[in-house]
């Protein structure tokens, strides 16, 4: 297992290794490579002036509001049966079966500002009652087999990025319940360049995964903002797309097959390069949240390396001219790798945002642009150099068509450079007083529109009151032929007598808003504990049963992470 940093209840681990891009173009700059490498950053202060327009805009005293000491933390005793606890030990060695304090608050909960709320308070009720580190999948269905048949709760624990509650642990039944940490089996084996093919372990993260890839002249270009922690498991098990899904496709793409342990069995699925032998049981497997079983091995579709990465910025006037020129690429096939269309609220935020020299850059190239306000739009495309200049080159023409302006390499670099900075922030804005948390869907593009002002009207209603309007920001990131996916950041003065209630009422607005005006429940973020309510208005009654019964077949004891996914 990897050294542990000390334990903290930040959300976003403080001092941990940064990633940024390689290279940082500078002006005037032509393309630069499509490398990545770790950095350590020091913490960065939320800006003056964004402290200012935040208190303005929320009506929000900053106030400070740290979370309890670690000692502090409420932890109730392990309830592990001890006969359990000792056949997990003959079965995986006792270093590998754990109930000491810290192992089991280290697994409580995900990264969502529910569980970082709860955490920050002092309460632990979602800690598992022991940890669990298999090292196989042989390993992994023996432990999968043995709690079943003594009737424990098992919860798989990649990164604990989950912003959705799909760590919680819930057991209507209230059993102990056992963290299995996939942290051993991480690495990758059987390397097939000819094929494009790799298997990884669950348990590796990004970017040791690109890194071991990047030997051989490969990559698997999934970068999501959690990418320092999240798991290949977990991108598998909560079906995640990165910042360049547009161009590389969703986690969901990338899977060429895997190895599910369930209690009933070991099922490997998936045949590359494709198959016609009936229904594609590998697209269950993907997004099941832990709740089938553990995922213990992942065959993915890699690339080679890109030559040449090419990242620009552009401003749209506003946001309908914006999503008219995406649709316009996507329906000819044009839309760059990474794509990120800012309202109108980001764009003035990150202005603020960003930091001295970044804001000056940004709002130079904007003014000189003759536009101080408007929509950013950040691009990037990366590959063999002549097909990303003749993509890039058709692009453009549309962008112009549609009335953008070109604001330069610098800004989509220092976007590229700084793209996994923005959770390090969310811990002192919620040690100022604030409420922070983010959102998503997709919809298709005619439905977009409603989607987004839905969304806006549903939060702006729920957390505004006299003197106080929360802000509400939003972004379109990945793109398709039919649609985009639509990602809210949402801060508000938060209510310190009722925050649990406060967010979840905002929530439960939003999420009837944007499933009414034809948005989905969850673009990347999966269904976790939080989005479970409203599954059957996603999948129908049917579809949860058809659902309720493949559970039944492979975990008949209902012992696999049993708080999420299906309805109660
Ligand atoms: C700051 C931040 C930024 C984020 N950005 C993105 C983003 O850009 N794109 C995106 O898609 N998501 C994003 N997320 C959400 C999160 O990172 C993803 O859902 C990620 O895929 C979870 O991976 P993990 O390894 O951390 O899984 P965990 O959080 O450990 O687990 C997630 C769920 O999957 C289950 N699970 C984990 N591993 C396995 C396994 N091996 N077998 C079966 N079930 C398993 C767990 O039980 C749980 O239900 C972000 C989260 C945070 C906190």
């Amino acid at each position: 297992m990897p050294e542990q940093p000390e334990l903290t209840i930040q959300g976003w681990g403080p001092g941990s290794s940064r990633v940024a891009t390689v290279a940082d173009a500078g002006e005037g700059a032509e393309e630069t490579g499509g490398g990545l490498e770790l950095t350590r950053d020091p913490e960065l202060p939320l800006p003056k002036a964004a402290r200012r327009h935040l208190a303005r805009e929320l009506g929000w005293t900053p106030r400070a509001t740290p979370p309890v000491a670690v000692g502090d933390i409420r932890l109730a005793p392990s309830r592990l049966p001890e006969d359990v606890h000792a056949a997990l030990v003959a079965l995986l060695g006792g270093e590998h079966v754990r109930t000491d304090r810290e192992s089991r608050l280290r697994r409580a909960g995900g990264k969502s500002y529910l569980d970082l709320l709860r955490r920050r308070g002092g309460d632990a009720s979602d800690a598992p009652d022991a940890v669990a580190l298999p090292g196989s999948t042989a390993e992994t269905a023996a432990l999968l087999a043995l709690c079943s048949e003594r009737d424990v709760v098992v919860v798989p624990f990649g990164g604990g990025t989950s912003v959705v509650g799909g760590l919680a642990g819930v057991d209507p039944d209230d059993r102990p319940s056992l963290s299995v940490d996939l942290s051993r089996m991480a690495s990758v084996s059987d390397v097939d360049v000819a094929s494009s093919l790799v298997t990884a372990g669950p348990g590796m993260r990004g970017p040791a995964l690109e890194e071991a890839l990047a030997e051989h002249g490969l990559t698997l270009g999934h970068l999501p903002q959690s990418f320092e922690f999240a798991t290949v498991g977990g991108y598998a098990a909560t079906r995640s797309a990165g910042q360049a899904s547009t161009g590389v496709g969703r986690f969901d793409d990338l899977v060429a097959g895997l190895t599910l342990a369930t209690p009933s069995g070991v099922l490997e699925l998936g045949h590359p390069p494709a198959s016609a032998a009936g229904p594609d049981l590998l697209g269950l497997a993907l997004g099941s949240e832990g709740a089938l079983g553990v995922i213990t091995e992942v065959r993915l579709r890699v690339r080679p390396r890109p030559r040449t990465a090419v990242y620009e910025g552009w401003s749209f006037r506003t946001w309908e001219d914006g999503l008219a020129g995406l649709q316009r690429l996507a329906r000819h096939d044009l839309l760059p790798d990474v794509v990120r269309l800012s309202d109108p609220e980001e764009t003035r935020a990150n202005l603020l945002n960003a930091g001295g020299a970044g804001a000056r850059l940004l709002r130079g190239a904007l003014r000189a642009r003759g536009r101080a306000e408007g929509c950013l739009l950040v691009v990037g495309w990366e590959g063999l150099p002549p097909l990303v200049r003749a993509r890039r080159r058709a692009a453009v023409g549309v962008l112009r068509e549609h009335g953008a302006a070109r604001v330069g390499r610098r800004v989509g670099e220092s976007w590229r450079r700084h793209r996994f900075a923005a959770p390090y922030l969310r811990d002192r804005l919620m040690d100022a007083g604030l409420l922070v948390e983010t959102l998503e869907t997709a919809a298709t593009w005619s439905a977009l529109p409603a989607v987004y002002d839905a969304v806006r009207r549903a939060l702006r209603g729920s957390l505004g009151a006299p003197g106080r309007q929360p802000l509400v920001m939003g972004h379109v990131s990945h793109g398709y032929a039919t649609g985009a996916s639509l990602y809210v950041t949402v801060l508000a003065d938060r209510d310190d007598d009722l925050p649990l209630q406060q967010w979840l009422g905002a929530k439960r607005a939003a999420t009837d808003a944007l499933l009414a005006a034809g948005g989905t429940l969850t673009h990347h973020h999966a269904v976790g504990a939080d989005h479970r309510p409203w599954l059957e208005r996603e999948v129908g009654p049917l579809g949860v049963d058809v659902l309720r019964a493949v559970k039944q077949r492979l975990d008949p004891r209902g012992v696999c992470n049993p708080g999420v996914l299906l309805p109660d």
